[in-house]
């Protein structure tokens, strides 16, 4: 049998994240709905209208070298989805249940970016300059993802440590550029 050429490997991986976006896809709109925190609902629905894009430009870039993007099965992002379901199955206080949810956004948000980089930079060295070009855009929008849900963690993970009461307000402030910090301890307490 003969040996594979990264060409190969390359659209291998363009296939493995076709049906991984795909999957983002149907996925996202749950997740989005499970969210307590508008902001973080409002984040995952812009989101979902990325990742459309993300399956356009992947089939653009199939179209471009007249190969087909259908037929491999992305095993992580099955793996990944099914966690998060996982975790909106359980039971969470106010402010927790948000916290896990981006913590299983977060985890998306990485594999594609790790999958991107690499098939970015394959694009670049087997000369597809339009593609390398393309798979640059999206990998810009999932790391710029990642950094709004590290910044909306900020929030949320204030709300999941300081339990229902001290949610309603933090959850409420959507404008309070301010973010809420748990209770320092009292004096008394250091001293
Ligand atoms: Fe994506
Ligand atoms: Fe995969």
């Amino acid at each position: 049998m003969s040996k594979l050429p990264l060409r190969e490997l390359y659209l291998d991986e363009l296939r493995d994240l076709y049906d991984a976006e795909n999957r983002l896809v149907k996925a996202l709109p749950k997740l989005a709905k499970e969210a307590e925190s508008q902001k973080l609902s409002a984040g995952i629905e812009e989101h979902l209208e990325q990742t459309k894009g993300h399956v356009d430009r992947l089939r653009e870039i199939f179209d471009a070298m007249d190969e087909k993007p259908g037929g491999k099965r992305c095993a992580a992002m099955v793996g990944l989805i099914q966690e998060g379901d996982e975790m909106m199955d359980e039971d969470f206080e106010p402010g927790v249940k948000d916290a896990a949810l981006i913590s299983a956004a977060q985890r998306v948000e990485h594999y594609e970016i790790a999958a991107y980089g690499c098939v970015r930079t394959w694009a670049g060295l087997l000369g597809e300059k339009e593609a390398e070009n393309l798979l640059q855009q999206t990998l810009d929008e999932e790391k710029e993802t990642d950094r709004k849900l590290t910044a909306l963690s900020q929030e949320i993970n204030v709300v999941a440590v300081s339990g229902a009461a001290a949610g309603k307000s933090a959850m409420q402030d959507e404008d309070e550029a301010e973010v809420p910090r748990p209770r320092a301890k009292s004096r008394s307490a250091r001293a």
